[in-house]
């Protein structure tokens, strides 16, 4: 449905998107990750029409629409930035995008929206009587009330707490498929990506490096860097061994498709699952944190040389300095390049 082909981009200097290729089809929800700076925005303004000078092509039903204005692709946007109109009221705001359109036929879209995101009874209300999360409930109404093919957001709910985030991340995937939209959402936060997209693209340095599912991008992060982006930083040195990989940590039963790999711990190898295999690893405990239910420990090798973080269940605080051994599973490690 959309195809974006070999898309450049220069700020000035800095080659801000690089030969990058994307296509999302009908109603397939895709998510883009990456540090910050590596591109996601302008390469999602790009596909919005809101940049120019770039090279490459984007298609989009089978027609080019490389250099139409960003007002007749017919793209829904949800940004960050994207500030409602003060001085109308949420149904007014709502019903923007149809203007030419019947009137009852307008006021039934609307009311239809309002019901779908819970803010009926917001109908009346101007922006600035509304919390953070029902703004953005009522700028999301209005991105879909055209009915576009396509939506596109950018980090829409950073400037959200926590519980408002989940809730709105809980409930969108639901309401896209509801609606028939197919969604590109950009984000720096992978795990949020992870729950909102059937697809990720991973950028770094305005590159596409990676395209995988959420599910595969988790098993095997394949790279360090991707794995980073994921909130896991064990990768462990290794050095060749006859039944698999000594590292730090001793021998591991796994055997590397090279040696200048790095072994990845995920951070949950520290919790059983079914009768999965585990091998003991012990060092001492130099951090811990609690995240309920499970305590996060930092054990370093009793060489001293390297950190491993996993999650244990433990029925008492750990005890700092003291010596532990964890039984991991060999299901949640493997193998990483060493990229970063
Ligand atoms: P991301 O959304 O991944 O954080 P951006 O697409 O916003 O990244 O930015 C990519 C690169 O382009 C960064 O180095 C950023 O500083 C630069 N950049 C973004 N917008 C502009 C601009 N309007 N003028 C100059 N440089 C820009
Ligand atoms: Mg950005």
């Amino acid at each position: 449905m959309l195809r974006a082909t070999h898309i450049s981009h220069s700020y000035d200097t800095t080659q801000a998107v690089k030969d990058c290729t994307l296509t999302v089809d009908i109603a397939q929800r895709v998510a883009i990750i990456g540090p910050s700076g590596c591109g996601k925005s302008t390469l999602l303004r790009i596909i919005a029409g809101l940049e120019s000078g770039h090279t490459g092509n984007i298609w989009y039903h089978d027609r080019d629409i490389t250099w139409l204005p960003a007002h007749q692709r017919g793209i829904g946007l949800m940004f960050q930035e994207h500030a409602l109109f003060p001085h109308m009221t949420v149904s007014a705001n709502v019903a923007y995008g149809l203007h030419g359109q019947e009137k009852l036929a307008i006021r039934a879209r609307v009311r239809q929206l309002l019901d779908l995101m819970g803010i009926t009874h917001l109908a009346d209300r101007l922006p600035e009587q509304l919390s953070g999360g029902e703004r953005q409930r009522v700028a999301l109404a209005r991105s879909l009330a055209p009915k576009p093919a396509l939506l596109l957001l950018d980090e829409p709910f950073a400037a959200l707490d926590r519980i408002r985030r989940d809730f709105l991340l809980d409930e969108l995937p639901a309401l896209l498929e509801h609606e028939r939209v197919a969604a590109i959402y950009v984000t720096h936060d992978a795990l949020e990506a992870c729950r909102f997209a059937e697809q990720i693209v991973v950028m770094r340095d305005g590159a596409i490096i990676r395209q995988d599912t959420p599910q595969q991008i988790y098993q095997a992060p394949q790279s360090a860097f991707v794995a980073t982006l994921l909130g896991m930083r064990t990768s462990l040195a290794l050095q060749p061994h006859a039944i698999g990989c000594q590292t730090a940590f001793g021998v591991i039963p796994i055997a590397p498709p090279s040696t200048d790999m790095r072994l990845l711990i995920h951070p949950e190898a520290g919790i059983p699952l079914g009768n999965q295999p585990q091998i003991l690893l012990e060092g001492r405990i130099v951090a811990s944190t609690f995240r309920p239910p499970w305590w996060r420990l930092t054990l370093q090798s009793v060489d001293g040389q390297a950190t491993l973080e996993c999650d244990v269940a433990l029925p008492q605080p750990p005890v700092q300095g003291e010596l532990y051994e964890v039984a991991v599973r060999l299901q949640a490690m493997s193998f990483v390049m060493n990229d970063v």
